[in-house]
C-alpha cells in the first residue's frame, strides 16, 4: 500500500490560482459550490453557460459574470467542466475544443470522460482533476462555516509541468485544503467512485433499505416503524461511523445490537454479495458500464426514467414524505465525546 499523503492549506501555494482566469462551465450542484467558493477566495471566475437559461439567471443573481461556453473558454486559462457527465463529450466537441489554445488547463470533477476516452484533449492541453468527495451544496455550506470538503486531485497530462500545483491551488480555493486533499489518478478516481456509488453508498444502501422495509411490512409491521428502523436511523448510525469508524458506532449501540450486528450482518452481505460486487467492478473496469450509461442517455433515457418513476413510487418514499412533513429533526454538534458521554 502506498503511503497516505494529505495536503492541507499550509502545504499549498494558494496564490497560484489567483493569477489565472477561471471559467467554470455549468452552475448546477458542483458549479454552484465551486464557483461561489472560488469567488469568495478572491479568484477571477466567470461562468460559462447557456445564456438566458435557468443557470444563467441563477448565477447572475449571485453577482457572477456569465458568458457563452465558447467565450468563457476563449477568455480563460483554467476551464473547470461541471456539467453532467453524459453531456460533457458533446459540449467538449462542439463548444470547448474549437475554442481551446495550447497551455490551458482543462479540469474535471470526475474522471469519467477522460478515463473512458469519451473526451481526448490534444497533447498541448493540461488535463487535471479536482473532485470534492461530497455534494456541491455541501462544498458551499462547509466553506461558509469555515470548513471544507475533502477532495481528490489528479493529473492526466501535464505539458506545462505545474498541473499538480494548479490543481492543489484550485482545491485550496474551494476550501478543500481546510479538510484534506489526496492525490490519485484519473483511473483510480473514476473506477472507485463508480464502484462506491453503485455497490455501497448509493446503490447498496438504497437496495438494503428497500429490502429491509419490504421484509418488515410484508410481515405485517407498521410501515412507519419500518421507515424509522431501516431508513431514518441510518443517518444517525452513519454519523457515528463517520466520526470514529465502526468502533465508535459499536461503542454507542447496545451489546444486544452489537452482537446482532456482528453475527447477522455477514449473513445479509455475504460471499454472494461480494461476488456481485466483483462482477460490477469488472463492468466498470472494462468500460461496459460507461458504454451502457452513455448509450442510455444518448438514446432518450427511457429505461432510466422508468426506474426513476418506479423508485419514486416505492412505499418507503411515500411513507417517508408523510413522516418527514410532520417531524422535526436537526443536530449539529459532535455526537460522541468519549470524555463526556
Ligand atoms: P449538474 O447536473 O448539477 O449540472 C447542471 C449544470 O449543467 C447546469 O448549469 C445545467 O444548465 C448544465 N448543463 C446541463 N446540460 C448541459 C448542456 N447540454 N450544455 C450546457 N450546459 C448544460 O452536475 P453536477 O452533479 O454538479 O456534476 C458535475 C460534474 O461534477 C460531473 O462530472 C460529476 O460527476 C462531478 N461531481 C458531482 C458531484 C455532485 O455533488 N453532484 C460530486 C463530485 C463530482
Ligand atoms: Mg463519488
Ligand atoms: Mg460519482
Amino acid at each position: 500500500m502506498s503511503e497516505l499523503k494529505i495536503f492541507l492549506d499550509k502545504d499549498i501555494n494558494q496564490d497560484l490560482i489567483k493569477t489565472k482566469k477561471i471559467a467554470v462551465i455549468g452552475f448546477g450542484s458542483q458549479g454552484y459550490g465551486q464557483s461561489m467558493n472560488l469567488k469568495d477566495s478572491g479568484c477571477d471566475v466567470v461562468l460559462g453557460l447557456r445564456l438566458g437559461g435557468a443557470s444563467d439567471i441563477k448565477a447572475k443573481n449571485y453577482g457572477f459574470k456569465t458568458m457563452s461556453i465558447e467565450d468563457a473558454v476563449k477568455w480563460a486559462d483554467v476551464i473547470q467542466v461541471l456539467i453532467p457527465d453524459e453531456v460533457q463529450a458533446e459540449v467538449y466537441e462542439n463548444q470547448i475544443k474549437p475554442n481551446m489554445r495550447a497551455g490551458q488547463y482543462l479540469m474535471f470533477a470526475h474522471g469519467f470522460n477522460i478515463h473512458f476516452k469519451k473526451i481526448v484533449p490534444p497533447d498541448d492541453i493540461n488535463v487535471i482533476m479536482v473532485a470534492p468527495k461530497g455534494p456541491g451544496h455541501t462544498v458551499r455550506s462547509q466553506y461558509t462555516e469555515g470548513k471544507g470538503v475533502p477532495s481528490l486531485i489528479a493529473v492526466y497530462q501535464n505539458p506545462s509541468g505545474d498541473g499538480k500545483e494548479v490543481a492543489l491551488s484550485y482545491a485550496s480555493a474551494i476550501g478543500a485544503g481546510r479538510a484534506g486533499i489526496i492525490e490519485t489518478t484519473f483511473r483510480e478516481e473514476t473506477e472507485t467512485d463508480l464502484f462506491g456509488e453503485q455497490t455501497v453508498i448509493c446503490g447498496g444502501v438504497s437496495a438494503l433499505m428497500k429490502a429491509g422495509f419490504e421484509v418488515l411490512t410484508e410481515a405485517g409491521y407498521s410501515p412507519y416503524m419500518a421507515y424509522f428502523e431501516v431508513l431514518h436511523e441510518m443517518k444517525l448510525i452513519v454519523d457515528l461511523v463517520n466520526q470514529g469508524g465502526l468502533a465508535d458506532m459499536r461503542y454507542s449501540i447496545s451489546n444486544t445490537a452489537e452482537y446482532g450486528d456482528m453475527t447477522r450482518g455477514p449473513k445479509v452481505i455475504s460471499e454472494t454479495s461480494k461476488k456481485a460486487m466483483r462482477e460490477i467492478l469488472k463492468d466498470i473496469q472494462s468500460g461496459a458500464f460507461a458504454d451502457e450509461f452513455t448509450k442510455e442517455m444518448a438514446t432518450g433515457h427511457k429505461y432510466f426514467d422508468k426506474l426513476r418513476e418506479e423508485n419514486r413510487n416505492h412505499p418507503i418514499e411515500k411513507i417517508g414524505e408523510e413522516i418527514r412533513s410532520s417531524f422535526v429533526w436537526g443536530r449539529k454538534e459532535n455526537i460522541i465525546d468519549r470524555e463526556k458521554n
